[in-house]
């Protein structure tokens, strides 16, 4: 495995790269599908690297387990995508992600329909957490169904006193998760029927929101022009910090994730550069 990405990085957890093997598969909500996987190597992941991504690799459909092993060590890369680790359990060498079930038209959500115990895929990661810092006096949360799973992973680390808003955009009323948020966060769950449909209502909701006074943090992740556009709302008008916006597009309507990582850095440059014109910096 060893032309696995693994280059460290300073700040980041150690990475480590697994033939991780499906433990159980089944769906967490209507449309998202937990698996659970182990891989001996799972014992040296910090506990606390629930909400930080990873990458996984998927084999070819009826590739055999050593087929897929050699091709892991040896290239060509297989199909790779990007997820969440919703929960570290290093004690039992387990994992958990939580996929999208978006249906076949992605190789990931379509390996996840039909992931069985024994399955195996490709492991690298961890990446770091997104929020690490609770030094806010307010947080703010946005998500769409893809990044629930890092914004509860961040909404479950805040301490218990913390206050803020969380909002999460989902398929159907069946993707309604129990988070243990704390008490002071609230929590709008909306409902956008149509993922390929783009949606406004994130926005809005956050352009009324009276502005909370002292410091304001963000986890906000989803569809990319969503983000995007939140994005610009809080750097723009509201003024944050550069370093108080996590806002990530995770994916994009009608394009696969390699092509979408192309244009979201372009666009990610422009909007900076944009940004520092109207702020004067
Ligand atoms: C840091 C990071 C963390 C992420 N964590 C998670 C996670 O924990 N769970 C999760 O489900 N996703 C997560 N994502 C998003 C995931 O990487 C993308 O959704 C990815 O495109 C899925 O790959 P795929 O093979 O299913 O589809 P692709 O082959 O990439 O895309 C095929 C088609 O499916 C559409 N599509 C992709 N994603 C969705 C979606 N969510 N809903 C509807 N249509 C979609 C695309 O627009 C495209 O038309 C994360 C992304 C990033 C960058």
């Amino acid at each position: 495995m060893a032309k696995f990405p693994s280059k460290p990085t300073t700040g980041q957890p150690r990475r480590i790269t697994a033939l991780a093997q499906v433990v159980q598969a089944g769906r967490l909500t209507q449309n998202m599908i937990r698996v659970t996987l182990s891989a001996p190597e799972f014992a040296g992941l910090p506990a606390t690297c629930a909400g930080g991504h990873c990458k996984i690799m998927l084999p070819a459909a009826g590739q055999s387990i050593d087929a897929f092993r050699t091709q892991l060590a040896d290239g060509p890369k297989p199909v790779t995508r990007t997820y969440t680790i919703r929960n570290a359990r290093p004690e039992t060498r387990e994992i958990d992600i939580d996929f999208v079930a978006h249906g076949d038209d992605g190789p990931a959500s379509a390996w996840a329909a039909r992931a069985r115990a024994g399955d195996v895929i490709g492991f690298a990661g961890p990446g770091a957490p997104k929020l690490t810092e609770f030094d806010a006096d307010f947080y703010l949360f946005a998500a769409d169904m893809s990044a629930i799973p890092v914004v509860a992973a961040g909404l479950e680390a805040l301490p218990r006193d913390a206050t803020g808003m969380a909002i999460f955009e989902i398929t159907s009323a069946g993707d309604r998760q129990q988070i243990d948020a704390p008490p002071g966060v609230t929590q709008h769950w909306l409902i956008h029927d149509d993922p390929h449909r783009a949606s406004c209502e994130q926005v809005r909701i956050v352009e009324a929101l009276r502005w909370p006074e002292g410091r304001v943090r963000t986890l906000i992740a989803g569809e990319t022009g969503v983000v995007r556009s939140l994005r610009l709302l809080l750097r723009g008008d509201r003024g944050l910090d550069r370093r108080d916006v996590y806002a990530s597009g995770y994916w994009r309507i009608g394009l696969a994730e390699d092509e979408h990582q192309k244009v979201k850095r372009a666009e990610a440059e422009a909007d900076e550069a944009r940004l520092s014109q109207v702020n004067g910096g």
